[in-house]
């Protein structure tokens, strides 16, 4: 496993880290972790060498963090750095803070976070945390040694981003970067901010949701020209480990055999060429000449009163976007509870509020229905 060095303590992070948010399911589309299977897969990832486990009080209803508490108390605590965020967007009140820390630590069976986030920060978010004085009691974890290195996670403009950069001592940031966010939701403007202060960069969504473990197959032959045992996704994971202010790239793994191909990536991994970036960049205008929709899968948009399961609709009809089978499309659709489908939208907008990728997602699920 490539590493690179995390230079405020001189510690060597693992290239990949695992994410914590696409643990396997024990039923698709549900949020129960496969307890067997995810612990399975933790074992597989700490052999390969992963040392970085991101969770959050959010992922997976609520339950990642209690999941990899019971996975990750098997190995010695300073064998691996553990990564769990404030999850400053259900604050209601300052004295939610010390309460939400203290359950995080109990979840997780540790006396310390080696790594602690503010979750999401957007505008209206670091707005929120300021009034709260969340800085302050994490700083205060700091001080303490409670927190080893204190950072945030981010959804917003490179402005906002400069804006909380300026405003605190941070360790590290968390974006999300990859080769279509790049131009499409200015990762660019963002890396260079931190690249500017200096700060470590984590990437979230080098994949983005699983998006570009598939470009379709003309896209998909350009890759597959260039590289032949290289995976569609690998080339997004290097695009994203060949940055060099960046620190690690978490991947929520969903299965083995996605952890395996990942794995194998970074074990011998070196920075894309001049000549394979060229490649991707054929790969991608070939890619964007198919409209999608932009979802990654993070399930924020789940208090949906009609029960739609929103990212499995946005992947099926990327799929179909992809593949043009329309009678696939439709069949699968129909697959899709009754009473829970895009038609069933009341367009109640909460999703698109919660959507950290900006989706309209009511007009989406109109057209989506009507197509
Ligand atoms: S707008 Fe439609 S999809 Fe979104 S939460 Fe409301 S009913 Fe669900
Ligand atoms: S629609 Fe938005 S909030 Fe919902 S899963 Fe996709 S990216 Fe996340």
């Amino acid at each position: 496993m490539k590493t690179r060095t995390y230079k405020a303590t001189g510690e060597e992070i693992s290239l990949l880290g695992l994410g914590c948010m696409r643990l396997p399911l024990a039923e698709p589309g549900k949020p129960a972790i496969d307890e067997e299977k995810a612990m399975e897969l933790v074992d597989i990832a700490y052999k390969g060498g992963i040392n970085y486990y991101d969770t959050a009080w959010f992922y997976h209803e609520r339950t990642s963090e209690s999941f990899m508490g019971r996975a990750l108390s098997r190995y010695p605590r300073d064998s691996f750095k553990l990564a769990t965020k404030m999850p400053v967007s259900i604050l209601e009140k300052a004295e939610d803070v010390p309460a939400i820390f203290a359950k995080q630590l109990e979840n997780l069976q540790t006396d310390h976070f080696d790594f602690y986030l503010c979750h999401a920060l957007n505008a209206s978010n670091f707005e929120k945390m300021e009034s709260m004085g969340v800085y302050e009691f994490l700083k205060q974890k700091k001080d303490e040694g409670i927190i080893k290195q204190l950072g945030f996670s981010f959804h917003d403009s490179a402005d906002v981003l400069r804006t909380i950069c300026d405003a605190h001592e941070w360790d590290f940031a968390q974006i999300q970067l990859n080769y279509l966010d790049w131009e499409m939701q200015d990762s660019a403007g963002q890396y260079k901010v931190l690249e500017e202060h200096g700060i470590p960069v984590i990437i979230m969504e080098p994949v983005r949701g699983g998006t570009l473990a598939d470009l379709g197959e003309e896209a998909n032959a350009v890759l597959k020209a260039a590289h032949p045992d290289w995976s569609i996704a690998s080339w997004a994971l290097r695009y994203a480990a060949s940055l060099p202010a960046v620190m690690t790239v978490l991947s929520g793994m969903s299965n083995n055999d996605q952890l395996l191909d990942n794995l194998g990536t970074f074990e011998s991994f070196e920075p894309l060429s001049e000549a394979d970036q060229a490649v991707l960049a054929e790969a991608l205008a070939i890619f964007r000449r198919n409209t999608f929709v932009p979802c990654t899968s993070c399930r924020y948009c789940s208090e949906c009163p009609q029960s739609i399961d929103i990212p499995t609709v946005f992947k099926r009809y990327n799929s179909y976007m992809l593949h043009k089978n329309a009678e696939i499309f439709k069949k699968n659709l129909e697959k899709l509870d009754e009473g829970c489908r895009p038609a069933d939208c009341i367009g109640c907008g909460l999703c698109e509020s919660m959507c950290p990728q900006h989706i309209a997602i009511p007009a989406k699920m109109q057209e989506i229905a009507a197509l």
